[in-house]
């Protein structure tokens, strides 16, 4: 009988094609399975979406030429994600199969492994002879350990234990093994962190809800709202715990790996080998064999970023989100550009599991939708061990200034003297300056010129380190930065504005006798750097721990009992809806670092606008207060939870054709719904980046109209007509953002 596929390519085209498979190939192939065939010219690896008896293609049809895998590499559930990925984002079949697959999950690899050794149970000490002080050395180290352990171990005891555990091995007395050294480990601190627990009733309740739900095997979407410190992570291992004894599966997502790497170890140390970590620093080949593994059922938990949400894990019982509220598990570019949690939802829903969203400051989306009742709340209201809340104190900057007669003041005598107190007392202090650089403006005292990036419409940013202007767009580096304007060549300029390392440099200047080190992107660039800093910090062999918004999350130190807020008002003014949203989540983020175990914290908030409602609530630590002038703002304002956006953007080199592209899209478009907003096309906020210009076109649906959003889609999908739409014309990329994060 003859068969035919429908063929996805990783290309900018929505159009699947229709192939005839060669018997050879009749057994083995499957709807996900990769194939090589003839594209045009070329042979391109491509994805099978659908397997037909017939086919109503009319032309001449061509044969697949071969195939990639030789066993399944997703199970149907996985497939049915995919496909949902692609309808729901708007992006080609084949590119959301891309994104999601390992790109060389055919090549061979396998990781390092070492030989172990361990005591067999009561072992006959008599075969030992009386003189082999070597091997009585050995047997009373592994007396003491009751698991395998590395025979590399041992070379504390001796030298060259290997010969002395065969020699052990023969009489009968160990038993020789080996352990595969995961590639996941590579550059990361997770050591297993091991940690008694007693739950306290909240936790208990919780934990007993989650249970239940586990049990039931039915989509259970819950959000889970703890304060800072009241034991989270405990809670998604238990939960965890209870779904590995029903056999199934568990996915743990974390905003950033590098910045959690305690949440790592500590489930490490509850489920050993059975855990692997899925990150973007693993390479290609670790890629594929941890992908390799899943399939086979080597590993039951996967703790990782946002794409570890589509691992091939069978029978998922639980996918928890740690830190709900990050973009970073947004996907910006390249495409889809999709968000974890509205996968993590939608796998729930396929896979029958429980999804925990979790967060100190959740998401407003998250909030409300816990609010309606779509999804149900768990509540941890108090600090884990009876650890008290800071004590927060505003500091008007305008009247400090003022005070000290210096505009560009940078520290409050509040602050300085709080830092000292803490210094005096042999504790630690956390300061949070949320930009980096130096100064991120450098401007011309006579003409008033900006110094901005040639290839970008921001301004550069001067770096003190390594004397240069830098570009935090896209990474431009001038050195050494200009001694004159380019305006009028004057040379009166002028660096304004506060990053990291003046900061850095004040703070060393001020307390000159403290140990003082500086996190953010320019000074650990590897995960390593990040991980060694925090290590430090955690020992208390930093005085004073400074840093971007690295610093402020997930992060248990005990003796860290102040937090300094340089400038809470940096990211305030952006001109996007969720900008509040996320500098109050920074703040009150960061202030719950102050005083995790018994010693009370305290939080000192420098403000130049005291009366900002984001400053006022954040302050009072009222989340609820706030979020309720939040949705106030945003139903006022018809943006989401209360509406579905889209966004299409347009970018290319030639301004005039970014301008007639947009305006023809646009006005190919039919007349909105009722319910249905069109803004644009209009220049984005960043109108230029990596010398593209940049419109867009922003579309609203009001829920009350358009409940689920399908009417949203259904008239995009016309619109644009997603079938045939070209994804780049006259140079001019377009892409589609469906629930963009930013509108910036
Ligand atoms: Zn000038
Ligand atoms: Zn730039």
């Amino acid at each position: 009988m003859p068969m035919f596929v429908d063929v996805a390519f990783p290309i900018s085209s929505y159009k699947v094609f229709s192939y005839r498979v060669p018997g050879a190939f009749s057994k083995s192939i499957a709807v996900g399975s990769r194939v090589k065939a003839p594209l045009g010219k070329r042979t391109a690896q491509g994805i099978v979406v659908c397997i037909r008896k017939k086919t109503e293609f009319k032309g001449r049809i061509k044969e697949i030429s071969g195939l990639v895998d030789d066993k399944p590499i997703l199970n149907e559930a996985l497939w049915r994600l995919i496909t949902w990925v692609s309808e729901y984002y708007l992006v080609p079949l084949g590119k959301a199969a891309t994104a999601v697959l390992p790109t060389r999950l055919s090549t061979e690899y396998s990781p390092h492994s070492n030989k172990t050794v361990m005591l067999v149970e009561s072992p006959d000490m008599t075969l030992v002879g009386k003189r082999a002080t070597a091997q009585k050395e050995v047997l009373r180290f592994l007396s003491q350990k009751k698991i395998p352990i590395l025979i590399s171990e041992l070379n504390s005891v001796l030298k060259n234990p290997y010969q002395v555990c065969k020699k052990l091995h023969e009489l009968g007395l160990v038993v020789l093994g080996e352990k595969s050294i995961l590639p996941s480990t590579t550059g990361f601190l997770h050591e297993p962190i091991h940690k008694d627990i007693k739950f306290n009733e909240d936790q208990k309740d919780v934990i007993n809800k989650l249970t239940s739900s586990i049990n039931a095997e039915n989509f259970s979407p819950y959000l889970l709202h703890g304060v800072t410190g009241s034991g989270k992570t405990e809670i998604y291992i238990e939960a965890a715990r209870k779904v590995l004894k029903k056999g199934k599966s568990a996915i743990i997502l974390l905003p950033e790996i590098s910045l959690t790497p305690q949440i790592a170890g500590r489930f490490k140390a509850a489920f050993g080998d059975t855990v692997t970590l899925w990150h973007s620093k693993l390479g290609q080949s670790e890629r594929a064999w941890i992908w390799k593994q899943i399939c086979a059922g080597d590993f039951k938990v996967v703790v990782g970023a946002r794409s570890a949400v589509f691992m091939p894990l069978k029978n998922i019982g639980l996918i928890v989100m740690d830190e709900e509220q990050e973009s970073s598990f947004k996907q910006e570019s390249p495409d889809p550009r999709y968000h974890s949690r509205e996968v993590a939802l939608m796998r729930g829903k396929i896979d029958k599991s429980v999804v925990l969203l979790s967060s100190a400051t959740p998401s407003l989306d998250s909030y409300y939708n816990q609010v309606k009742g779509k999804i149900d709340l768990l509540h941890l209201p108090k600090r884990f061990g009876g650890a008290k809340y800071p004590l927060v104190h505003v500091v008007d900057m305008n009247e400090e200034s003022e005070e000290a007669g210096n505009p560009r003041y940078i520290f409050s005598s509040l602050l300085q003297e709080k830092i000292q107190e803490r210094l005096d007392n042999n504790e630690q202090v956390i300061l949070l300056q949320n930009r980096r650089g130096h100064s991120p403006v450098v401007r011309c005292m006579d003409c008033g010129y900006l110094e901005v990036c040639p290839h970008c419409a921001v301004t550069l940013t001067y770096h003190k380190r390594g004397n240069t202007l830098q570009c935090h767009q896209c990474g431009f580096v001038q050195s050494p930065p200009p001694s004159q304007c380019q305006n009028c060549s004057g040379d009166r300029i002028h660096l304004s504005g506060i990053g990291t390392q003046r900061v850095e440099d004040l703070v060393e200047n001020t307390f000159p006798s403290a140990v003082i080190k500086r996190l953010d992107i320019d000074s650990a660039k590897s995960a390593r750097v990040i991980s060694t800093t925090l290590t430090k910090f955690s020992k208390g062999e930093i005085d004073i721990l400074l840093g971007t918004q690295m610093i402020a999350k997930g992060l248990d130190f005990e003796n860290a009992t102040l937090v300094g807020i340089i400038n809470a008002d940096a990211g305030l003014y952006l001109p996007d809806f969720r900008a509040g949203e996320r500098v109050f989540q920074l703040i009150y983020q960061a202030s719950g670092r102050a005083g995790r175990r018994q010693k009370q914290g305290e939080v000192v908030i420098q403000t130049y606008d005291k009366d900002n409602p984001v400053i006022h609530a954040a302050s009072k630590l009222d989340l609820k207060k706030y979020y309720n002038v939040l949705l106030n703002e945003r139903k006022s304002l018809n943006y989401p939870p209360f509406s579905w956006i889209a966004k299409v953007e347009f970018a290319g080199k030639i301004k005039q054709n970014v301008e007639s592209v947009s305006q023809t899209v646009s006005t190919s478009l039919p007349d909105p719904f009722k319910g249905l907003e069109i803004l644009g096309p209009s220049y984005c906020y960043r109108e230029r980046i990596r010398d593209n210009w940049r419109m867009q076109i922003v579309f609203k649906s009001n829920k009350d109209k358009d409940v689920s959003g399908t009417r949203l889609h259904t008239f995009l999908r016309k619109g644009l007509k997603i079938d045939d739409l070209k994804q780049t014309q006259k140079g001019v990329r377009i892409t589609i953002d469906i629930n963009p994060v930013s509108l910036l």
